[in-house]
């Protein structure tokens, strides 16, 4: 198969060390996984920095840097200024995850929607593509990329889509993407199969969000991006389609999003 992890964690510290991220590169390699982004955002400007490192051993592997609703309210003017700086390094293809988490509330909401604000901005500014990451929210992420404009920028993209077919279809008539994780294949989740099943192909992604949401059948194991495999056979499956087309689709979907020829 020929496949594109959107959206992973290829941190050190998730990975042991850094000779347990370059196997986990290594194996992905040999599951067909061609190109994958890893996140610089969820674990304060340390993340980003991490994300570039990546990127800058391995070929195949491009960085995001931005930061995540949970880490919001520690953030400094100079984080600010180191990330936009880092913004315009070559393996850098985006900004994000970004976005507003009220499940977990670990930043106040007030911070969170000012520092997703200010992203949204800054994207548009730095002429890069945005990460989404939204959960129960109840569509105020939807109303911030409105009212920010973040649409009209190079695109937008909600990583590790949760949300109902009516939101989907909001993100799609935005001209925004989905990306479908190893969630799909979990007992529970038919909303993310309806999902996976009427999104239009050219307007998904698939991603692994390594090091979790590992899906079946190695739930309980930390995940990693060889398994991203594992989603396009599901969504495959769901649509009646064989999984290299689903693979090659998303891959390029992906490919194009990014600025990545
Ligand atoms: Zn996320
Ligand atoms: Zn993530």
């Amino acid at each position: 198969m020929t496949l594109f992890d959107s959206h992973c964690h290829l941190d050190v510290d998730a990975f042991d060390d850094q000779a347990g991220v370059d196997a986990a590169v290594e194996r992905a390699r040999e599951a067909g996984v061609v190109r994958m982004l890893t996140i610089g955002s969820g674990y304060g400007i340390a993340a980003a920095r991490r994300a570039v490192a990546v990127a800058e051993r391995h070929s195949d592997v491009w960085a995001s840097v931005g930061v995540h609703p949970h880490d919001a309210k520690e953030w400094t003017p100079e984080d600010w200024a180191e990330m936009e700086a880092m913004a315009g390094h070559e393996r850098v293809v985006a900004i994000g995850e970004m976005g507003l988490d009220f499940h977990y509330d670990n930043s106040p909401r007030e911070i969170q929607r000012e520092v997703f604000r200010h992203q949204v901005r800054s994207a548009r500014t730095l002429d890069l593509p945005i990460i989404i990451h939204d959960r129960e929210s109840q569509g105020e992420t939807l109303d911030i990329l409105d009212q920010e404009d973040g649409w009209a920028g190079r695109g937008v993209v909600f990583h590790c889509f949760t949300g109902t077919v009516a939101t989907m279809e909001r993100i799609v008539s935005s001209d925004g993407y989905v990306s479908i994780p190893g969630i799909v294949t979990f007992k529970n989740a038919e909303t993310m199969r309806e999902v996976a099943t009427r999104a239009p192909l050219e307007r998904m992604f698939i991603e692994t969000d390594s090091p979790f949401l590992t899906p079946v059948p190695f739930r309980g194991r930390r995940n990693e991006p060889a398994r991203v495999g594992l989603v396009a056979e599901k969504v495959a499956e769901l649509r009646g389609l064989d999984s290299e087309s689903v693979a090659l689709a998303t891959y390029d979907n992906a490919s194009r999003f990014f600025g990545i020829n």
